[in-house]
């Protein structure tokens, strides 16, 4: 895969860090506490909940969440999340102490089956579940609040790919109990790393509360890297110079992998101060991604996954194809790969041989369909409608579009 071949190369997502904010990142970290919780305060008001505390990243924010939400229910200990999903899900399940459930996606859709969460959901032992929006795609939140409160489950919505997202009027991750945003690369908004715990509960809020203040501080080495990292990320994410790091298979660049060892400390100044700007910042993103998403969706005929018929705010393109072997086709396709096309989340949860979900593999038929199908096209501001234009007609050149609009 990692060919050393120096030309201009998209990455598959980029919410690039201005160098300006490397010299805020340095300030950051003098100010220290006082810029996370500046940050914080921003971002509790943009949201308009109660609650609004940063750490490490965002599996570590759905860990602590996760323990804050067990602490209040002890007798409860399985969390459901969609049998396709990222695996910093899991891994931060486990890390919590909890056990992993799966709910199967609707076909073509990257949402729950709800039928079979309305069974799964009938479950004594079930503490929460994870509607995802994943790339951005909004999942019916409503919908699930609407069964799991009845039955005493709590709703975390995982919106670490949605931040700044708006769906049918409301703001993404204000829409469950409690939910978690990610600010890692790749993500909507990026301090290179990050997790945001939001709640509007005053009783899940004061136990995160505690358990965020419990956790180890950033140390002044980690900052430095941090902010040199971001300096170095700033750079290398600029087309003509992404060949470099992708390149450099140590880098590992675009792999997911289930690992529940992960670190969970907390967010440092040097972040926070990285983030500076962040709301104009994000909506910078925002409108340029979406003029993007209208363009592959009206200009270039590619449906919407979840049905959706108006383009909610995506930070990549999701695109099912029809087959496994066409996936294969167009990810071989070196010229796709320097336009930034990329490959989604390599199997289904219940393929994770690591990980005991409490099910036989192959029982998520939906969720295995996506992954053998599923591949994202580019949205970020380096993307240009020439680019677009080429991307889409390699595509059609191995597939035609289903149902064009
Ligand atoms: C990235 C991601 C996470 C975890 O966020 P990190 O900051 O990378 O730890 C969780 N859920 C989803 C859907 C994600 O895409």
């Amino acid at each position: 895969m990692n060919s050393f071949t120096i030309r201009r190369t998209l990455p598959p997502a980029a919410a690039p860090i201005p160098l300006i904010n490397i010299f805020f990142g340095v300030i950051g970290l003098f100010r220290g506490k006082r810029a996370v919780a500046d940050f914080e305060q921003q971002l509790r008001l943009f949201h308009q909940v109660r609650h609004c505390r940063t750490v490490s990243s965002g599996k570590a924010a759905l860990t602590l969440l996760l323990e804050a939400l067990h602490e209040l229910n002890p007798e409860r200990d399985e969390v459901l999340i969609p049998a396709y999903t990222c695996y910093s899900v899991p891994s931060a399940i486990v890390r919590a102490g909890l056990k992993v459930r799966l709910c199967d996606l609707a076909p073509d859709s990257l949402d729950f089956d709800y039928q079979q969460l309305e069974q799964l959901l009938d479950n004594p032992a079930l503490l929460a579940v994870i509607p995802t929006h994943l790339y951005g795609m909004p999942a019916d939140v409503a919908r699930t609040r609407k069964m799991a409160g009845t039955r005493g489950v709590y709703v975390v919505e995982d919106a670490a790919q949605a931040m700044g997202g708006v769906w049918n009027g409301s703001r993404l991750g204000t829409l469950g109990d409690a939910a978690i945003l990610s600010l890692g690369r790749g993500k909507a908004f990026s301090t290179v790393e990050g997790g945001v715990i939001l709640t509007d509960s005053k009783v899940i809020g004061r136990v995160v509360d505690r358990k965020v203040d419990a956790v180890a501080p950033c140390t002044i080495a980690g900052q430095v890297v941090k902010i040199v990292y971001a300096a170095a990320i700033s750079l290398l994410v600029h087309p003509l110079l992404y060949w470099l790091p992708k390149s450099l298979p140590f880098l590992k660049l675009g792999e997911t992998h289930f690992d529940p060892t992960f670190p969970v400390t907390g967010f440092s100044g040097a972040q926070a101060g990285l983030a500076r700007n962040w709301s104009s910042r994000l909506s910078e993103f925002r409108k340029s991604r979406n003029k993007k998403t209208v363009r592959y969706a009206a200009c270039h005929g590619f449906p919407l996954p979840n049905g959706l018929l108006s383009p909610p705010d995506l930070i990549r393109f999701p695109v099912l194809v029809q087959s496994r072997d066409i996936k294969r086709r167009l990810l071989g396709n070196p010229e796709l790969q320097w336009l930034g096309v990329a490959d989604a989340y390599p199997d289904s949860i219940d393929g994770i041989a690591d990980l005991d979900t409490g099910s036989k593999p192959g029982t998520f038929p939906a969720a295995g369909n996506v992954a053998r199908r599923l591949l994202t096209l580019p949205l970020h501001g380096f993307v240009s409608e020439a680019d677009q234009n080429r991307i889409a007609g390699l595509i059609r050149e191995v597939e035609q579009p289903r149902n064009r609009v």
